[in-house]
């Protein structure tokens, strides 16, 4: 129970990564606020995860919407008095090669992965600098730390979320706040889901583990750096890949 009474906001906890860190949080004993757009969905896996009973609380997010993000970080501070746990892991992908890319394509996946985070930590960092403790963990990816073909807006979102991880971890850290990143590498969820099985296959084959992660495999690195472990550890990035980017 490293992570009893602290609570915690995780951001695209409606399924996939987002899911298995509400329940790997919620089992260490915090209590997790999961936030995404299908609320719904998020009730339906809390209702059958029946052994975190009551200390996960759905609630309804979309991070584009400034209001909606301003609402759910004074909902949770209200009814808590404290936020101790801020992981932003929303994000989504509108693939395709740069040269054909559409405005709005690239605007729509920065205003989710990027802007999104950065609104959150914003509204966060007030309550953690007030209570002089805090932990921010920002899900970026390999993609932006290596770059990807045909995800250059996704990319671009990543690496910027590496850049707001290190600037802010130097802003607040002698607050007593932790600001650090998380990179996966091809996790098994609904967002790999739609590739084609082709290249997953290849991919596999260059992966030094040779098959892909598991929401579980970065929830449990999560953990981890929300825990009294990683007390000293600040503005870094952790690659979770399988050895893919080594
Ligand atoms: P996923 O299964 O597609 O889940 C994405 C989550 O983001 C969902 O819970 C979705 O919930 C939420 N989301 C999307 N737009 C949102 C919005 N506007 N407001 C609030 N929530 C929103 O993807 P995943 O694989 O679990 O990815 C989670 C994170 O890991 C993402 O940041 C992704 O970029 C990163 N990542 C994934 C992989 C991988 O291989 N899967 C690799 C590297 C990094 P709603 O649709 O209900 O809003």
């Amino acid at each position: 129970m490293t992570l009893k009474d602290q609570i915690a906001i995780v951001t695209g906890g409606s399924r996939g990564i987002g899911q298995a860190i509400c329940l790997d949080l919620a089992r260490h004993g915090a209590q997790v606020f999961a936030a995404a757009r299908n609320v719904d969905r998020i009730h339906s896996w809390v209702s059958e995860a029946g052994e975190t009973d009551g200390k996960i609380t759905p609630i309804a997010l979309d991070v584009t919407d400034p209001q909606s993000i301003e609402r759910l970080v004074e909902e949770c501070a209200a009814a808590t008095g404290k936020i101790d746990v801020l992981i932003n892991n929303a994000g989504i992908t509108r693939d395709g090669l740069l040269m054909s890319m559409e405005d709005e394509q690239f605007d729509e996946v920065i205003d989710t992965n990027l802007r999104g985070a950065f609104r959150l930590c914003r509204s966060a960092i007030r309550h953690m600098i007030r209570a002089r403790r805090g932990r921010i963990i920002n899900i970026t990816s390999i993609t932006g730390i290596a770059g990807n073909a045909g995800q250059a807006n996704y990319a671009a979102a990543k690496a910027g979320l590496i850049g707001i991880t290190k600037s802010l971890a130097k802003e607040v850290g002698k607050r007593g706040v932790t600001v650090n990143a998380v990179a996966p590498g091809f996790i098994e969820t609904d967002m790999t889901d739609v590739l084609p099985d082709k290249l997953k296959t290849e991919v596999q084959k260059h992966i030094p583990l040779q098959r892909m992660g598991r929401p579980e495999e970065i929830a449990s690195v999560c953990t981890f750096l929300a825990g009294p472990g990683a007390s000293y550890i600040t503005g870094q990035t952790f690659v979770v890949d399988g050895g893919l980017h080594t």
